[in-house]
This record gives C-alpha cells, structure tokens and sequence, in this order.
C-alpha cells in the first residue's frame, strides 16, 4: 500500500510515519523466517508549495463571495496530485481522499475496504478554511472525516487513516497483535509488577490472570467487555 499525503506540513507527519510499526513497516524485514519480507508500505509527501509558480508560493487566497479566513487553491494541490499518482496506469487501484469535517465518517469498515481495493491512497489535508471545491471533482475525490470536531488542518485526521488502513495490511502487525480484532480482547490489561505500590496504596492484579487457567481468563475478559 502506498500513501501519498499532500500537506503544507509534511515535518509534522513524518515523525510518526517514521516511527514504531509504521516505521518498521516501510523496511524491508531482515530476520530469519519473516513472513512478509518486503516493505508493506510507503508513505510519501508532497508540499503544495513546492507546487506554486509565483515567487511567494502562495497556496490560499481569499474566498470568492465574501467570509472569513482564507481557501487552499486548487493548482498546486493539482500538480502535486500529479506527481504523485498523475502517471499510474491503473486508476482503479487509486483512491483520493480529501480531509473534510463534512465528509463520510471513517471507521474500521472503510479503512478495511480501502486496504483491499486501492495500491495508491491519496490524502489531501487542508488548512485555513478548507479546499478549493474544484479539486473534488477534477479529482474525483471522496471527502472523509474523522469525527464530528473541527481541528485545524488535515494532517491529523491523514494519519489517522494511514495507521488504520496499514494495521489492515497484511504483515504490518506481528502475529499477537493482528489477531486483537478477532480474538476476544479485554478492556482492562496489566503487566509487571503484580503488587503495585503508589502513594502507600497497594494495587494488584486480578488473580485470574496470574493462575494460568485459559477458559477462566476467556470468561473474565468477555465480563470485562461488557461493562
Ligand atoms: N471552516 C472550515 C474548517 C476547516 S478546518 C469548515 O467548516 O470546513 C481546516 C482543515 O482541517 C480542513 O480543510 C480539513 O482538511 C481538516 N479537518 C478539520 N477537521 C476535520 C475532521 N474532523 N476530519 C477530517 N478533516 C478535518
């Protein structure tokens, strides 16, 4: 799978693309009998205003027919498009999202469906006011939301997506974790020490998960997911 992200801020999402699984997911896996050797994903970004023509490089502008703030223009959203994806053959096999708290609400559903049917997602993240309208339908692009707040730009809400659709790719999560939304998960979880000590009060784990007794600890987590 790869992610192209149009931002005006790639720094502040290449930390963590960078980082922890989705870091180690863009490597090509060393070890002894790895599965899935190869990269599972690649993110790249794209600055609009690298994009620009002007001697500024301005990429917002004031908004036609009055209101407040300023609107991204659509050209140097355009070309970066292009570059990104603008030569694939297969155009069916590339899907563009555009970051918008109006759009359709993402959940693990769309980032499972995303995961099987594209090879190129791309994700437009806004700032200011928001996209030039035309960037939608030259693109053909779907607006996508992550939730009913506004934030201040796109590049959140991209990262979002991208964790959620890479932990759906195959090979992106060890073998324990890609089994977590199969296998019944408990809503509480403890590590080491057993008796934990704070401010003088002790606390401790619960005893059924220190006993080894499989079909207890099963029973327990499924009372625990129904709180
Ligand atoms: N006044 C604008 C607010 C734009 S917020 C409006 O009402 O639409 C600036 C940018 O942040 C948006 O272009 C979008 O890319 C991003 N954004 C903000 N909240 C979002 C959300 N809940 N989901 C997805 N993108 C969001």
């Amino acid at each position: 799978m790869h992610f192209h992200v149009i931002t005006l801020f790639p720094e502040i999402c290449e930390t963590y693309t960078n980082s922890s699984i989705l870091g180690r997911a863009q490597k090509t896996e060393k070890g002894k009998g790895a599965k899935h050797r190869g990269k599972k994903i690649s993110v790249t970004y794209y600055n609009p205003r690298g994009y620009t023509k002007d001697k500024h490089h301005k990429v917002d502008m004031r908004p036609y027919g009055g209101g407040p703030g300023m609107v991204m223009m659509a050209e140097p959203i355009l070309k970066a498009w292009e570059k990104a994806v603008g030569r694939k053959k297969d155009h069916k096999r590339v899907k563009t999202l555009i970051m918008s708290p109006r759009g359709k609400k993402f959940d693990t559903a769309m980032a499972k469906k995303l995961a099987e049917k594209y090879d190129h997602l791309v994700l437009i993240s806004g700032r200011y006011e928001g996209i030039d309208s035309r960037v939608k339908k030259i693109l053909k692009a779907e607006e996508v939301s992550v939730g009913d707040y506004v934030l201040t730009g796109g590049e959140l809400p991209a990262l979002t997506i991208i964790d959620s659709v890479s932990r759906q790719v195959p090979g992106v999560l060890g073998t324990f974790e890609s089994l977590e939304e199969e296998r019944v998960s408990s809503g509480e979880m403890y590590t080491r020490p057993e008796g934990l000590e704070y401010k003088k009060k002790k606390y401790k784990v619960p005893s059924v998960l220190m006993k080894g007794n499989h079909a207890e600890i099963e029973r327990f987590k499924l009372s625990q997911n129904k709180k």
